[in-house]
């Protein structure tokens, strides 16, 4: 079993690698081009195993997949590579769009000639499993949940980018029966978390007592996912999933972004006091362009048809999360002073 993972230098990617090489047999591919949002730290426990294997190769380069496909034969494609930040795709979408929708389709396009190449039960045995957010679905009211008949409706350059890479990969399905999953998962958070992103920044900015800026009155709604449950369920989805099915994932842990903010507050000053509570650090700023209200997940499909339940509360998953990063200053410290310092990204000027 051979499983070539996309963007597994990222976030959720290498928490997949990690859960791959410490609780199957498989042996895995990766395949990322190393952008400002990567770590090969946070492949450090498994770069010693034989069953490991990394490529730096951007996943547009259609002639590099092909050979990479041909060479590794592999079992599943776990797609992630991505470029993620709701922010970063406002200040500047093109990489957005050449990585999400470009690269989702030459990856699209070396599957089908690989499998040609396939003997009959190898064919049989591959899936393509494209890993997607519930963004694509765009903000809900007060009342519902997001499931797999949702329409799309996205609202961000990211979220737009994700929502074509889904398209083409059903259409992949439909069209020329490549046997593919699509996963469409809530927000994600826990250790090796690029802190850029809502909650390590504000672990990060609290501990060092700046300011935490919260956008517009932080009364938007997410739906989290410690990512450790998230990847549990991908590896059932690849494994148990029907071709051509979409499986939506969540934690039924929804928040409001002023709670998130405030519970890690509280955390923190239980674990690292400090002479003043840090929710004094809490500052309101300017909202963000086209922020959705809100975002709730029904993962029922999932729960029933593979008895997949998430293991933490959002209480659990965050003590462990802070607790990662107390220990983990070496991880965080040079993406700080070196990739990204907490400065304001994705605001339309004019
Ligand atoms: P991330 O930004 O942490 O990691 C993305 C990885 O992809 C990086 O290692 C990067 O170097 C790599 N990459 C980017 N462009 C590439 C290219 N052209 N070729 C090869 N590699 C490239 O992202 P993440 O948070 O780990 O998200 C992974 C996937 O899960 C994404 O597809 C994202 O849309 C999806 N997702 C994320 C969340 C979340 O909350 N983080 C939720 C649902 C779905």
């Amino acid at each position: 079993m051979h499983v070539i993972v996309t963007g597994g230098a990222g976030f959720i990617g290498s928490a997949l690698v990690r859960y791959l090489i410490a609780e199957t047999d498989a042996t895995v591919t990766v395949i990322d081009k190393l952008t400002y949002a990567s770590n090969l730290n946070s492949l450090a426990p498994v770069k010693g195993s034989s069953r490991f294997n990394f490529v730096q190769e951007d996943i547009c380069n259609g002639d590099e997949m092909r050979k990479i496909f041909a060479a590794v034969q592999p079992t599943y494609v776990m797609h992630l590579a991505a470029e993620s930040h709701v922010d970063r795709s406002i200040s500047g979408s093109e990489a957005f769009i050449q990585t999400n929708i470009m690269g989702t389709f030459r990856l699209l396009e070396a599957t089908r000639a690989y499998i040609e190449t396939c003997s009959a039960p190898h064919r049989d045995a591959f899936r393509f499993l494209h890993i997607s957010t519930d963004e694509v679905f765009g903000s809900l009211s007060e009342d519902g949940a997001f499931d797999e008949s949702t329409a799309y409706d996205p609202s961000s350059p990211y979220s737009a980018s994700k929502a074509a890479s889904d398209h083409l990969v059903r259409a992949w399905h439909r069209t020329y029966g490549l046997p593919v999953l699509v996963s469409n998962c809530s927000n994600n958070y826990g250790p090796y978390h690029f802190p850029e992103k809502l909650i390590p920044l504000m672990i990060l900015n609290a501990l060092e007592g700046q300011s935490l800026p919260i956008y517009g009155d932080g009364s938007q709604v997410r739906d989290w996912l410690y990512v450790d449950d998230h990847v549990r369920a991908l590896w059932q989805i690849i494994r148990n999933g029907r071709p051509g099915q979409t499986y939506t994932v969540g934690g039924r842990n929804e928040r409001t972004n002023l709670q998130v903010v405030e519970t890690i507050c509280d955390i923190l000053d239980d674990v690292r006091p400090s002479d003043t509570p840090r929710r004094g650090l809490i500052e309101f700023v300017a909202d963000r362009p086209g922020h959705d209200q809100r975002y709730a997940v029904d993962a029922n499909k999932l729960e029933t048809e593979m008895s997949w339940r998430a293991n933490e509360t959002f209480e659990t998953g965050l003590n462990k999360t802070i607790a990662w990063y107390l220990e983990n200053e070496p991880w965080w410290r040079p993406l700080r002073n070196s990739v990204y310092a907490g400065e304001r990204l994705g605001l339309v000027s004019g």
